[in-house]
C-alpha cells in the first residue's frame, strides 16, 4: 500500500460537522480530494485547519492537468514532500510531526518507516538500471538520495 493511501486529516470528523460534506478520512481518497479542490467548503472549518489544507492544496494541487486532481501530481508532490523532510534530517516521528504542522495531516509512525524503506528499495532498483544502462549520472543522483535517506546526517 502507498504512503498517501495511509496519510489521514486530523479531526476529520469535526471538520465534517463543520462543512455540509463528509471529509474521509484519506487525503488522497478521490472524495477528500475533490472537496478541497473545490475549496468553497473550508471556508466553514476553524481557521487553524483551513490555513493548513488550504496550504495543502496550494502546494500539491496546483498543477493544471485536465484531470486534475485525479492526476497523480498531488500524490507524486506529497511523496517528495516526505523524502525532502528525511533528507532535511527528520526521523519518521518529526516527519509525522511536520505534517501536523504543515498540512493538518497525519501518518502512523510504522507506516512512515515502510515508506523510507520502499524509497531506499526503489532506489536501489534505479541505480541497478542506471548502472546496467551506464546512466552513470543517474545512479550517482540515486545513490545520493538514497544515503541521505537512509542517514540524513551523513549529508550524501
Ligand atoms: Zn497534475
Amino acid at each position: 500500500m502507498a504512503i498517501t493511501d495511509r496519510v489521514y486529516v486530523k479531526n476529520h470528523r469535526s471538520l465534517s460537522s463543520s462543512m455540509d460534506r463528509n471529509m474521509p478520512r484519506n487525503v488522497f481518497s478521490g472524495a477528500a480530494l475533490d472537496l478541497l479542490y473545490s475549496t468553497d467548503e473550508l471556508e466553514k472549518v476553524d481557521a487553524a485547519s483551513r490555513d493548513r489544507l488550504l496550504e495543502f492544496v496550494a502546494d500539491f494541487m496546483t498543477c493544471g492537468c485536465s484531470d486534475a486532481p485525479y492526476c497523480g501530481c498531488p500524490e507524486r508532490g506529497f511523496v517528495e514532500y516526505l523524502v525532502d523532510l528525511r533528507r532535511g534530517g527528520l526521523g519518521p516521528e518529526a516527519m509525522i510531526d511536520a505534517m501536523e504542522q504543515d498540512y493538518n495531516l497525519y501518518a502512523y509512525e510504522g507506516d512512515v518507516y515502510d515508506f523510507l524503506d520502499t524509497v531506499v528499495r526503489r532506489l536501489e532498483a534505479v541505480e541497478e538500471m542506471a548502472d546496467a544502462l551506464g546512466e552513470h549520472e543517474t545512479r550517482e543522483e540515486a545513490r545520493r538520495i538514497r544515503r541521505e535517506v537512509v542517514d540524513p546526517a551523513s549529508g550524501g
